[in-house]
């Protein structure tokens, strides 16, 4: 059956060819096994199950939570040459009428429905009379609690596959990675885990980079003025944050955007649509950027602020590359960057359980911004994709850009304050304690007569901060997680105290264009 599918593929939709875990996914579904595909956005799933629908002798039932999205994948399937047809609460019953009549008659090889349908005991009665060979359970997440978007229901999806009177063979898709959602998924609609596939989350051309213990700005700053011909996405946690770093790249006269949620409509259409057509060239935003925007020449996403998992990282630093041409994913990390996440998770108001839950999501992305290893491999294993090559050659870590830079002296005042100042204190203080500064709190704490002070005094407060900073990534300074921030010395801070060990900073290799093909000179 797989060279009628290879056909189909052909004949239908004009590919040459199946992508490699396309074609496992399907080889698999026409050998009869209830299976789930775990897949990108874009990784091309809707193929996985319509191919198999062509093969199939009954008809496929879709479902699909996305009702704004059925009508156009209809239209496009009917384009090609595939007769399809949806039915959602956009329809008028007469129409429904009609299409399950036609769909009794086998004038259809997919039927997408809307979840809410099956709500409906009178419609599930009609879905009976219906030959249905398979079914196709799209944003499969949606049928778990754990999952970000649980819809209730597709909790009657079950019934639905024990009511009807044939057993369809059952084939569930989603991008969500996470074990339980997975598990949730296999359990409640049948299929085991030796046929779940997670493919298509590699994306070679885009190279990975995490950046610590560095000024943000000054970052940004000299990217854009290297890469100023070519389109690029900011991204930071807070509106307050977007207004800043927009403020800041405007005053020095980027071409740049903003966009977040306390914008107006008509604003953000505006910055939406002069950034798809390139009369902006980079957007500033907060995660509310993104959804539904289709630019493929983004040549760079530089995160500003960690994210709250790696879901929300990937999903968001993928939109880079879309064309397949070299583009660059920059997380810019800061160990302070995590009280924010960690005060949602704290605030909201979900169970223990589910909070807990998110604080490990957010470890691993906490992980990502420290790991020595390949970051694609980190984040391939994370999605549980099988990813032979431990190293990549395309990422800062693979790379190891840059010189090694002892700084051993340094850290050695740095923690050295920090353990003078009784553990007590943020960055900014200790900052200015080494620098010598007269701050009434040091004076009034007597910080001026320690032998840290003023140690620094040659180094700009910036320098010294970033310094802190790059101690507190490598884990030699801890922050405490209460309100204020407070540096304490870790176990790692010991050796180095005692002069057994030494510390080195690698000095970042100065930022290169991106993009150079296609330039004319
Ligand atoms: P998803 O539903 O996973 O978001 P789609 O099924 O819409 O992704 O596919 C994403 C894009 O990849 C579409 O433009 C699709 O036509 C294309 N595509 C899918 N499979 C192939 C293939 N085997 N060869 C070439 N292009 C493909």
């Amino acid at each position: 059956m797989f060279e009628q599918a290879q056909q189909a593929l052909q004949e239908y939709y004009g590919y040459q060819s199946f992508r490699i875990g396309q074609e496992k996914i399907i080889k698999n579904i026409l050998s009869g096994y209830n299976t789930l595909g775990i897949m990108p956005t874009g990784g091309g799933k809707s193929i996985c199950f319509q191919i198999p629908a062509l093969c199939f002798p009954g008809i496929t039932l879709v479902i699909s939570p996305l009702i704004s999205l059925m009508k156009d994948q209809i239209d496009s399937l009917n384009t090609i040459g595939i007769p399809a047809t949806f039915i959602n609460s956009s329809l008028e019953w007469i129409e429904i009428e009609e299409r399950i009549e036609m769909a009794r008659r086998g004038d259809y090889k997919l039927l997408y429905i809307a979840p809410e349908r099956l709500e409906s005991e009178d419609f599930l009665w009609k879905l009976n009379e219906i030959d249905i060979s398979m079914l196709a359970v799209d944003e499969a997440h949606c049928i778990s609690s754990w999952g970000h978007d649980f819809r209730p229901s597709y909790r009657l999806i079950p019934k639905l596959i024990n009511n009807l009177s044939a057993r369809p063979l059952v084939t569930a898709f989603t991008a969500t990675a996470t074990q339980e959602v997975r598990d949730d998924i296999n359990e409640l609609l049948g299929i085991s885990t030796e046929n779940t596939f997670v493919t298509g989350f590699d994306r070679p051309n885009l190279t990975f980079k995490v950046i610590k213990g560095e000024n943000k700005r000054d970052f940004i700053e000299e990217y854009l003025s290297v890469n100023r011909d070519d389109a690029g996405i900011i991204y930071a946690a807070t509106r307050k944050e977007v207004e800043a770093l927009y403020n800041f790249l405007n005053d020095r006269g980027y071409s740049v955007g903003k966009y977040h949620a306390g914008l107006n409509y008509e604003e953000r259409k505006k910055t939406q649509e002069s950034f798809i057509y390139d009369e902006l060239k980079v957007i500033v935003a907060t995660n509310a950027f993104g959804m539904g925007i289709d630019k493929s020449n983004v040549r760079y996403v530089i995160h500003h602020n960690m994210t709250k998992n790696i879901e929300a990282y990937y999903q968001e630093a993928g939109r880079a590359g879309r064309d397949g041409e070299n583009s660059e994913c920059i997380l810019l990390f800061s160990p302070a960057d995590i009280r924010l996440p960690k005060f949602f998770i704290d605030q909201s108001n979900l169970s223990e359980e589910r909070k807990e839950y998110e604080y490990e999501k957010l470890q691993k992305m906490i992980d990502y911004s420290y790991t020595g290893k390949c970051l694609r491999h980190f984040i391939l294993d994370y999605f549980g994709e099988e990813n032979p090559k431990e190293s990549c050659d395309n990422c800062t870590n693979c790379n190891g850009e840059g010189d090694l830079e002892d700084i051993t002296e340094e850290a050695q005042k740095i923690l050295s304050c920090i353990y003078r100042t009784e553990q007590r204190f943020g960055i900014g203080l200790v900052a200015a304690v080494l620098k010598g500064s007269k701050r009434q709190k040091i004076l009034e704490n007597g910080f001026d007569k320690l032998s840290t002070y003023g140690i620094m005094s040659q180094y700009k407060m910036k320098e010294i901060k970033n310094l802190i900073n790059f101690l507190i990534a490598d884990g030699y300074v801890l922050l405490s997680n209460s309100k204020y921030s407070v540096t304490k010395l870790s176990n790692k801070a010991t050796p180095v105290l005692k002069g057994e060990k030494k510390v080195y900073h690698k000095v970042r290799k100065k930022i290169e264009k991106v993009f150079v093909k296609n330039k004319l000179f």
